[in-house]
C-alpha cells in the first residue's frame, strides 16, 4: 500500500508533538518514558491512517466501536501491517464473541456481566484476552465504569476467569474534575487492587487533554486520539 505523502508527514508532525508533550511530562515526573505505552485512538479515522501510524512507530491501536474496528483490523491486515488492537470504549455482552477476535487489551469491562461474557467468548482464542476494569471516579454511571466501591468485587470475577488477564485499571476524569484529582484517585484505587492482584500494574489514563496530569498520576498507558489524528467530526 503506497501511504499518502501528506497525511503522512500531518501524522508525524502531531506525533513528535505528542511525544514532546510526554518526554516533558515525565521529566518532570522523574519517569521514564519507555514506562508509557502510547495507544492512537483512530475511531473514525480509516485504515490508511492505521498503517501511516505503524510506519511511524505506533503499533498500539485503540477503537471504541466493534462494528468500526472489526472492518477496520481487517482492512489493516489485508494491507499486510502488523499493530495490537486495545478497545477502549464501553461494550455490550452480546459483542463479546466480536471483540474477542481482533483485541489484545480490552480497557472497558465494568461489570461482571460483561467480564462472564468475555471470559466465555475468549475460550475460543489461541492465548488469554487481556483486560482493565474501568472505574467511574465520580460513580456516576452515565460515562461506564465501576464505582470504586464495587471494584474488588469485579476484580475476583475478572480472575475467575481462567481466559482472562486482570492487567489493571482504566477510567476517564470526569469534566466537572481536576484532571489530578481525578487520576490520583484512580491511582489510590489501583495501588489497593495489587495488594490483591500483583500482576495488574497497568493505568490506562489520560487522553489528548490531559495526558500530562495522568502520567504525573503513574499513568502506563495513554488513549490518544485527537492530537494525533485531528479534530474528529462531532457526535460520536
Ligand atoms: C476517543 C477516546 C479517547 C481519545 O480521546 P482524545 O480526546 O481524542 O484523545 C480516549 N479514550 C476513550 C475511551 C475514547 O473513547
Amino acid at each position: 500500500m503506497t501511504l499518502d505523502p501528506a497525511r503522512t508527514a500531518e501524522l508525524a508532525g502531531n506525533l513528535a508533538r505528542v511525544r514532546a508533550r510526554i518526554e516533558a511530562a515525565c521529566a518532570a515526573a522523574g519517569r521514564d518514558p519507555g514506562e508509557i505505552t502510547l495507544v492512537a485512538v483512530t475511531k473514525t479515522y480509516p485504515a490508511s491512517d492505521v498503517s501511516i501510524l505503524a510506519e511511524l512507530g505506533v503499533t498500539e491501536i485503540g477503537e471504541n466501536r466493534v462494528q468500526e474496528a472489526t472492518a477496520k483490523a481487517a482492512q489493516v491486515a489485508q494491507a499486510g501491517t502488523e499493530v495490537r488492537w486495545h478497545f477502549v470504549g464501553r461494550l455490550q455482552r452480546n459483542k463479546a464473541r466480536l471483540v474477542v477476535r481482533f483485541a489484545e487489551l480490552v480497557h472497558a469491562v465494568d461489570s461482571d456481566r460483561l467480564a462472564e461474557a468475555l471470559g466465555a467468548a475468549a475460550a475460543a482464542r489461541d492465548r488469554p484476552l487481556e483486560v482493565l476494569i474501568q472505574v467511574s471516579i465520580d460513580a456516576d454511571p452515565a460515562r461506564g465504569g465501576v464505582p470504586i466501591a464495587g471494584l474488588r468485587q469485579l476484580a475476583e470475577t475478572v480472575a475467575k476467569q481462567p481466559t482472562l488477564v486482570l492487567r489493571g485499571l482504566m477510567a476517564v476524569a470526569p469534566r466537572s474534575w481536576a484532571p489530578t484529582e481525578a487520576f490520583a484517585r484512580l491511582a489510590a484505587a489501583a495501588a489497593a487492587l495489587r495488594s490483591d492482584h500483583p500482576a495488574a500494574t497497568v493505568l490506562s489514563a489520560g487522553m489528548s487533554g490531559d495526558l500530562e496530569a495522568a502520567i504525573a498520576q503513574g499513568a502506563t498507558h495513554l488513549r490518544v486520539g485527537s492530537a494525533l489524528l485531528g479534530m474528529r467530526a462531532p457526535l460520536r
